[in-house]
């Protein structure tokens, strides 16, 4: 899987930090060359930083998801440094915890637009260079076990997320035949900066994840007994960038220590 892995040209989205972070070190590790795409581009600077003092390949982008403008910059800054594109991962995604009858119109736009509408771009764009460089090609979609499940007081979120699981197999079923597999991942809860922002109303505000009440909750009942780091979801990323799955397309890959039984 390592071997197949071997220079080959790998965005990953929303990867300054957290599940994505984890992501773009372990497919550096394994001998991709990254892209750290963030818009948060200091964060993606550091990322990228540490990727190359440690030996690895890696360049750091500023995009926004939601903005195809800054997501074909991103596409072909990438194939002017790789010289191609092989796989995507679309990772970057918000979240906000609110009861059911309080969500607003302005918290549906804000979380699909990311969360829905960015996977759709990124999909899009991605679909187009490949395509361009004669087919084949890998698409990695961050869904949740919240596109499996709905879930209160996250129903807005939910919405994104099985429309993630949404998008992953129309795409599977639109470019198989173009030699591109399109799958998802379904982390289940998370330790990341993430669980401090969603009761904060997308805000970067002070509280650790252990002090959040959402995240607790969510917790308890996992079969494994804990969490998930983000480094549970390196060897499921490896997997799906690489030739092991290269007769997969159109799933979404739940990996939650046991919360959802599907
Ligand atoms: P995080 O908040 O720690 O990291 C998300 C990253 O995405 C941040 O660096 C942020 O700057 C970036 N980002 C946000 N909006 C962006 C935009 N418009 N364009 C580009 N980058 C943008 O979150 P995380 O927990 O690492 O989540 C990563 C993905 O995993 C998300 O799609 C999330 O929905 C999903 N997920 C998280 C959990 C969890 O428990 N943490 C569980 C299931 C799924």
């Amino acid at each position: 899987m390592q071997d197949s892995l071997k220079d080959r040209s790998i965005i990953v989205t929303g990867s300054g930090r957290g599940i994505g972070e984890a992501m773009v070190r372990g497919l550096a590790d394994a001998g991709a060359r990254v892209v750290v795409a963030d818009i948060q581009h200091d964060l993606a600077g550091k990322v990228a930083d540490g990727i190359n003092g440690a030996g690895g390949k890696a360049v750091a982008l500023e995009v926004d998801v939601t903005s195809r403008e800054s997501v074909r910059a991103m596409i072909a800054a990438t194939v002017e440094k790789y010289g191609r594109l092989d796989v995507m991962f679309n990772n970057a995604g918000i979240a906000q915890v609110k009861p059911f009858l309080d969500i607003t119109e302005d918290d549906w736009h804000k979380v699909m637009d990311v969360n829905g509408l960015g996977v759709l771009i990124g999909m899009q764009e991605a679909v187009r260079q490949m395509k361009s460089q004669g087919g084949g090609g890998k698409i990695v979609n961050t869904a949740s076990i919240a596109g499996k499940q709905g879930y209160e007081p996250l129903a807005h979120y939910c919405a994104s997320k099985f429309a993630v699981v949404a998008l992953t197999q129309a795409a599977a079923r639109a470019f198989g035949g173009d030699g591109i597999c399109v799958n998802a991942i379904c982390p289940g809860v998370v330790a990341t900066d993430m669980w401090k922002l969603i009761d904060k109303g997308f805000k970067d505000e002070g509280l650790t994840s252990r002090d959040n009440e959402a995240f607790e909750n969510f917790s308890s009942g996992i079969l494994l007994g804990r969490p998930s780091h983000s480094d549970d979801l390196v060897g499921v990323s490896r997997f799906l960038a690489s030739s092991a799955s290269d007769y997969m397309t159109g799933q979404s890959l739940v990996v939650d220590g046991g919360m959802v039984l599907v």
